[in-house]
């Protein structure tokens, strides 16, 4: 089965809803916590989740009503994905900005939903809810770059 490689020639701000649905590959990693350091800007990712995160399928428990509980949960638009510094290598909204093809494993190229997830792409490998945290959140700074 051919696939339609929409994302290979349409600009982040011109895709369609269903199209820019899709191509979130609900990897997780974006709702790990952050870290910034005041002096460089520089900003950290943790294995710390945010609360609304569940470990196991790397899905918002509350999606549909999330600001209502995170109002600094960010909703990812084409605009962020420009602004945003610490979207995630893998994330497909940031490879399409870099005008890079999708990684095979990606729903998209797999036909499976799960792919991200059974190909241990997803934040699962590591993630860390905030109840499960003990000490501080620095010692939880992930050290290798996602
Ligand atoms: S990092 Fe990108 S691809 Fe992964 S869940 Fe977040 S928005 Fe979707
Ligand atoms: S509220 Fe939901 S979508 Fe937002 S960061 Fe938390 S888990 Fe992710």
């Amino acid at each position: 089965m051919s696939i339609n490689k929409f994302w290979l020639y349409t600009p982040l701000e011109k895709m369609t809803n269903s199209q820019w649905e899709s191509l979130c590959d609900g990897c997780g990693k974006c709702c790990l916590e952050k870290i910034e350091d005041i002096d460089t800007g520089e900003v950290y990712t943790t294995q710390i989740s945010c609360r609304l995160l569940d470990p196991n399928t790397c899905k918002c428990v509350s999606y549909e009503t999330r600001f209502k509980y995170m109002s600094d949960c960010i909703k990812i638009t084409p605009k962020k994905v420009y602004e945003i510094k610490w979207l995630p290598k893998t994330c497909a909204y940031r490879l399409v900005k870099e005008k890079k093809d999708l990684p095979n494993w990606h729903p998209l190229i797999t036909g499976n939903k799960n792919s991200t997830i059974t190909s241990g792409n997803s934040a699962k490998e590591f993630v860390i809810h905030p109840s499960e945290k003990q000490g501080d959140i620095i010692d939880y700074i992930i050290d290798v770059d996602i």
